[in-house]
């Protein structure tokens, strides 16, 4: 048997892929990558694809990027692993000073963990025990409709996707939760403006409301990604962000998806001023290379857990592979090349190739919403544009698209019916051209128009 017969073989016979289904999964060639280069995967026929989603939105220099193999490599000759429970280690440290000088000034503590769903754990514990060691028994949170926030099930409890996360129920803590600016598909019908002005105004009436059981807000700011994209109204999460302070609740900064440059800012906090309690940190924090987290906190909640041993008020969190110190290393390396190569500044200048390119998708007739935010897009497909009627699940047009886009070249992941695009930082401008035409000629491909 050829070794690619092989493989096929075995990946059908003994991997569980994530988010899929695997009856249809079974049906189809797998599609293996054996290697890639900057924006660009390469299969195990030597055919190159865009990675057009960045492997889900990790990669911001593109792959294979020398200088960031190079650091794995020079720390994997001095240490893959030690533990961070009551040790040090070189790069954690360094990285914990290199990130808490590009974050919200009000931040200063940093824990990690490995994944974004560990994050948002640690930030929601921590809240918790910060309110408990305070005296104060609160035992909500808030989180938004259409709020993703990861898989375990503290991250599930604050989820918003129904269909995620609604058969986990019985299991979840219970949240509070506030209408998401969704204007696309606004209940009351509001444009734009006045839709994120009525949320808000759900959002204030329910944080008065709970404010004395409410441990913390946690919100994605700059656009809700698992829930399909969806940018918010310019100044939404800064009067959420306030309406906390004013109201004496934590606010949880969910920046998995939004940090690390996507938006066109370090983090999407940055740009709207504002300083979180928490700020949960993972996938473009290595580059995408390696798995690594961090939740950043303040010095006043740090301190509130300092104790004498016996009165147990330690943190009691945390994961084997903690501070990694090769994750470490990988991500001092990426920030490194954040600077020397000015990514912030590269990456504004793409946004406007990618924003004006996005535009002419309103000719297909059915593009319902085209969101973007930095380098981060999603195309809504529907039935009927003037009556907003989506697909039929059966129809799967978003996987058709997908489907259509690998043959053309690309590799995308699509929401439900909603079409991705998360380019690699990185990606060159003719590159991100081509990347659009694919997408563009895919859904034209499969909507039949
Ligand atoms: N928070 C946000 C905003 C995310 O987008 C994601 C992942 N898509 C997570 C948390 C969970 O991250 P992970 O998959 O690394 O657990």
């Amino acid at each position: 048997m050829e070794e690619k017969d092989r493989l096929v073989e075995w990946d059908k016979r003994f991997v569980w892929h994530p988010f899929t289904q695997m009856r249809e999964y079974l049906r189809n060639e797998p599609l293996i990558i054996e290697r890639a280069e900057g924006p660009f995967l390469v299969d195990l026929e030597g055919r190159r694809y865009i990675d057009g989603v960045s492997s889900i939105w990790v990669s911001v220099h593109g792959h294979g990027k020398k200088a960031i193999v190079d650091a794995i490599k020079r720390q994997a000759d001095l240490v893959c692993h030690t533990t961070l429970l009551g040790l040090a280690n070189v790069p954690s440290i360094v990285l914990a000073e290199r990130l808490v000088a590009i974050s919200p000034k009000n931040l200063t503590k940093v824990f990690y963990s490995d994944n974004g769903s560990t994050a948002v754990e640690v930030a929601l514990k921590m809240s918790f025990q910060y309110l408990r060691h305070k005296g104060e028994d609160r035992d909500l949170f808030l989180s938004f409709d259409n709020s993703y926030h990861g898989d375990t099930l503290g991250a599930v409890s604050v989820g918003g996707i129904a269909t995620f996360h609604s058969l986990f129920r019985p299991l979840l803590f219970k949240t509070v939760r506030a209408p998401s600016p969704y204007c696309y598909r606004c209940p009351l019908k509001l444009e734009r403006t006045n839709c994120g002005l009525s949320c808000l105004a759900e959002f204030e009436a329910l944080l008065r409301k709970y404010r004395d059981r409410l441990c913390a807000v946690i919100l994605e700011p700059g656009f809700q990604g698992a829930g399909g994209i969806i940018v918010q109204p310019e100044g939404f999460a800064r009067v959420v962000w306030e309406a906390t302070r004013r109201e004496g609740v934590m606010f949880i900064a969910d920046e998995v998806a939004t940090g690390f440059g996507r938006t066109g800012y370090m983090f999407f906090c940055d740009k709207e001023g504002i300083e979180p309690d928490f700020l949960c940190l993972a996938k473009g924090i290595t580059g995408g290379y390696l798995p690594l987290a961090a939740t950043l906190t303040t010095e006043e909640v740090y301190n509130a857990f300092l104790a004498e041993f016996h009165e147990f008020k330690t943190f009691f969190h945390g994961h084997t592979f903690t501070g990694n110190p090769l994750a470490c290393a990988c991500a001092i390396e990426s920030l490194r090349v954040f600077e020397e190569e000015r990514v912030l500044e590269s990456v504004k200048e793409k946004v406007a190739v990618f924003s004006t390119e996005l535009l002419r998708f309103y000719e297909l007739s059915h593009v319902g919403d085209v969101r973007q935010l930095g380098l981060a897009a999603g195309i809504e497909l529907v039935k009927e544009r003037e009556t907003k009627q989506p697909y039929d699940p059966r129809e799967q047009v978003g996987q058709t698209v997908i489907m259509e886009a690998r043959k053309r070249g690309a590799i995308l992941r699509p929401l439900g019916d909603v079409i991705v695009l998360m380019p690699p930082l990185s990606i060159p401008e003719d590159t991100l051209r081509e990347l659009l035409h694919i997408t563009f000629e895919s859904i034209r491909a499969a909507t039949g128009d």
